[in-house]
């Protein structure tokens, strides 16, 4: 119908799309594929919105993302919207205030049309942790959309939006995108603002951008990022779309990791990965082996240091403020208890436990400590690796989509999905999934493109020459 949201708005210019009775269609679509389970809640007035930014469209006064329909991770606040972080706990919970992200987009005429279906308070790789039920993956309904923000990326994948808003804190947009076949950005820590959402696991988490071109990518993280005041770690960069203008992508120098490579890699992910480093190269691009050698240890640095903070954040949760309340309790003690005990999932209860177990006495040094250290070391390779190269590129995940209930009974099965994409959480760099192709089961496959931080640019002005020149799937 259109390839990109500047297509969408010349149609709308020239009368060939009606915003509003498109709008409509969206809404009916998502009605007729509730099977997938992607949205919690529709946001009211949808369709009202989709009339009033039509006029402002044709008056010619409007926002850069005027009439993009964007889908919100339901663990970040809409105003007077649901925010359930898709657990028990928070079921009855509407904030009071936008997060930043969704005041920047409906300052640009963006329209809100939900909020999306993901792992409960973002904890997961399958978004199967989810009170609501799992959602499934559009590409095959038998297989996971992988999470935790799976909703935001089928909302996208199935056609259901424009473009969604996920969150990132250790793979949560990256993997999933690689699921169903599109592009997702892990923004640099500190780009985009996390006022308005809901904390996992504070110095990990990031806000980002689910799209299924790089066009409407880069306006979306173009308008989100900058600096905002209400966040403490709010770096004060933004993203613009001119900086693409001013590089020639060509001339970066890419590197891949070996470590990337050895054992739980599904054979035809590598082949399919190492075909695009072939090709590459016959284009002339500079590209050769790096080495990250801490990568092996950044699954388990990650589940020390995510959890501990979780413990940390998850402790406001105790019925007396947010959400939920257990009635039957007669004592203070016995009510936060309960609420807790009803309240959250298995995965968040065994999270909690975890971090509370690794920032404990006696165990703090052992645990805590170290794996703060590793952070470091991991932080270190990135560093020594981008002394020389602009870019590194590796597999999103080890495997395409998985089936539905395989992992859900081993954790630590379930953990290993993360195994290439925690290290740039744990170095505050960016990462942007791209599809490149189908494995014989005809699931997509992903790979996934990281720079030093705040080198966005650079990130998406190679993956444009990946999108327009290699005819990659
Ligand atoms: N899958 C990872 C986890 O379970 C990452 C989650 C995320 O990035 N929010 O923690």
């Amino acid at each position: 119908m259109y390839k990109n949201h500047s297509e969408k708005v010349q149609k709308i210019i020239s009368g060939i799309l009606d915003l509003k009775e498109h709008t409509k269609d969206l809404l009916s679509s998502i009605e007729k594929n509730s099977d997938l389970n992607a949205f919690n809640s529709i946001s009211k007035d949808v369709v009202e919105k989709a009339a009033s930014v039509a006029e402002k469209i044709k008056s010619g006064k409007h926002g850069k993302l005027a009439g993009m329909t964007v889908a919100v991770k339901d663990v970040i606040s809409v105003k007077n919207e649901p925010l359930t972080c898709s657990s028990e706990i928070l079921k009855n919970f509407k904030p009071l205030y936008d997060a930043t992200v969704v005041e920047k987009l409906l300052e640009e005429d963006a329209i809100i049309i939900g909020k999306t279906n993901c792992d409960e308070f973002a904890m997961g790789s399958s978004n199967e942790n989810s009170a609501f039920g799992p959602v499934l993956n559009p590409v095959n309904k038998n297989r996971v959309p992988g999470g935790s923000s799976g909703g935001s990326a089928v909302a996208v994948a199935a056609g259901l939006c424009d473009a969604s808003l996920g969150t990132d804190t250790g793979g949560s947009i990256r993997q999933p995108a690689a699921f169903v076949g599109i592009y997702g950005l892990k923004p640099t820590y500190g780009l985009v603002s996390r006022f308005g959402l809901t904390a996992y696991a504070s110095s990990f988490d990031s806000i980002g951008p689910f799209a299924n071109n790089l066009d409407d990518l880069s306006a979306i993280l173009e308008v989100i990022s900058g600096e905002d005041k209400k966040d403490s770690t709010s770096s004060g960069k933004k993203f613009t779309r001119e900086s693409l203008e001013n590089l020639d992508a060509s001339k970066l120098k890419i590197g891949y990791p070996k470590e990337f490579f050895g054992k739980g890699i599904q054979s035809e992910v590598k082949e399919n990965f190492l075909k695009v480093i072939q090709k590459l190269k016959s284009a002339g691009i500079e590209i050769s082996e790096v080495s990250l050698p801490h990568n092996e240890y950044s699954i388990a640095a990650y589940y020390i240091l995510t959890t501990a903070e979780a413990s940390s954040n998850l402790a406001r949760y105790d019925g007396v403020r947010y959400g939920v309340r257990d009635l039957n309790s007669t004592e203070l003690k016995e009510m936060y208890e309960q609420t807790r005990s009803i309240g959250f999932g298995k995965e968040v209860k065994r999270r909690i436990m975890l971090g509370t177990y690794v920032l404990s006495s006696g165990y703090y040094d052992a645990y805590y400590k170290k794996a703060q250290k590793v952070r470091r070391l991991i932080k270190n390779d990135f560093d020594n690796v981008f002394d020389n190269f602009d870019l590194i590129l590796s597999p999103t995940t080890p495997t395409t989509a998985f089936k539905l209930g395989e992992k859900t009974n081993d954790p630590l099965q379930m953990y290993l999905a993360d195994v290439y994409t925690t290290s740039a959480n744990l170095a505050g760099i960016p990462g942007l999934n791209i599809p490149i192709g189908f494995d014989n089961d005809n699931l997509p496959i992903g790979m996934q493109l990281m720079s030093n931080q705040f080198c966005e640019d650079k990130i998406i002005s190679f993956a444009k020459i990946l999108e327009n020149e290699m005819n990659l799937s």
